[in-house]
């Protein structure tokens, strides 16, 4: 059996989604900005992709940006203000529990002279209005607080964190990439100024991605080159993925109320069999304010990575944190802001379920997750002392 339950890290392309990309790499492989009628086919299937995303976020054609995915746009939109705006201040806050695509730009623009407010968050991941309140001064140019959080699912008050910004003459940019599969959003309702969405997180191609910029809102370019995408963007247009992209979205809102409904039973179910059949376990997150897809525990007493290990030679994939992150043994800096011991947060692993997965599929990860708790508890020289045994650590 195989079974995939790392929805957070990516989706599968939806077929129906590659059936719209295919042409766009043969037939209609045009150059969009070509001036001729192989060019102008591509143009039309850029100028349609663009006309969807924005109608589906709510906004203006023109304030969509095509990228190449979710640490472009991050990077674009925090860099991108920071520097436009340094004359007027060099204060730029986050929160702490941001993913590295908003992070590492973070730290660049700290070395470079900026001065960064990393917002704390509490227990359940998240960002007070107060502390953006405390945080903000006049020099504070952007602020970006992501919208759900990649490891833990928690979703932020973004609305008010954005007109707290406001008040005070900051942009307000939010990284939508793990919020959008599974929310409808309307950047206007919503009143940010800029927001990142990636394509293969709701079951398109993966290099694609939007950055939204409210019309009026100036920012430096990243990549400067020929003048594709009014010319604050440069590069050939990739047209297969921006069309896969906006298969997907438009896919993913025809279909959200069906698979978060789908979703949600999935997660419900496991969460329900997870903390009624395995002890000395912690939930991460917020039980209220989270999308539906993600549950994160950690496992007292035992390693993610053994874990993980475990669960993959059973093929079951899911993840002890962020897909770019996993790869290293450090602790997760999201797990750690929101408090959790640094014994405990070692122990920890991400579920996201998809709208593929099925009950069966859960209740076989469930199984072989107490499987291998048990046994990697049996050899932990920790667990065996919390049982009052005395084995010499
Ligand atoms: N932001 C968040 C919250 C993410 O989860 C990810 C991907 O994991 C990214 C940004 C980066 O997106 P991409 O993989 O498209 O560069």
């Amino acid at each position: 059996m195989k079974i995939y339950a790392d929805h957070a890290a990516s989706t599968p392309c939806d077929e129906r989604v590659v059936q719209a990309m295919l042409p766009y790499f043969t037939e209609n492989f045009g150059n969009a900005n070509s001036q001729h009628f192989v060019g102008r086919d591509a143009a039309k299937a850029l100028a349609d992709a663009r006309d969807t995303v924005a109608e589906i976020l709510g906004c203006k054609p023109n304030e969509i940006y095509f990228t190449s995915g979710g640490t472009e746009g991050d990077n674009w939109a925090l860099k991108g203000v920071a520097l436009h705006k340094k004359d007027k201040g060099n204060h730029v806050i986050i929160s702490s529990i941001e993913h590295h695509a908003i992070l590492t730009p973070a730290e660049w623009l700290e070395n470079n002279g900026f001065k960064v407010t990393r917002l704390p968050v509490d227990s359940t991941g998240i960002v007070s209005v107060k502390s953006l309140e405390d945080a903000i001064d006049d020099q504070t140019t952007i602020v970006s607080v992501m919208y759900a959080n990649n490891e833990v699912g928690t979703i932020q008050p973004i609305k008010e964190l954005a007109r707290v910004a406001h008040l005070h003459g900051a942009l307000f940019h939010t990284d939508c990439v793990q919020a959008i599969p599974y929310m409808n959003i309307d950047v206007k309702e919503l009143g940010v100024d800029l927001l990142t969405i990636s394509g293969h997180k709701f079951y398109g191609p993966k290099g694609a991605g939007v950055l939204y910029i409210r019309n009026g809102v100036k920012l430096d370019k990243l990549i400067c080159g020929g003048g594709q995408e009014r010319s604050q963007r440069a590069g050939t247009v990739n047209v297969p993925a921006v069309v896969g992209l906006a298969t997907a979205l438009k896919l993913s809102r025809e279909e959200l109320d069906k698979n978060n409904a789908h979703i949600c039973q999935l997660r419900d179910h496991f969460e329900k069999r997870v903390e009624s059949e395995i002890p000395y376990i912690r939930q991460n997150g917020n039980k209220q304010h989270r999308i539906p897809s993600i549950a994160n525990y950690s496992f007292e007493f035992v390693e993610g990575e053994g874990i993980l290990m475990l669960l993959d030679f059973n093929g079951i994939a899911v993840s002890s944190g962020s897909a770019c992150s996993s790869g290293s043994l450090d602790p997760s800096h999201v797990l750690l802001a929101m408090g959790v011991p640094i014994e405990v947060s070692h122990g920890s692993i991400r579920f996201s379920f998809g709208k593929h997965n099925t009950i069966e599929e859960v209740d076989y990860i469930v199984d072989k997750l107490k499987e291998t708790i048990s046994r990697l508890r049996e050899m932990s020289p920790l667990f065996d002392l919390k049982k009052g045994g005395t084995y010499n650590v």
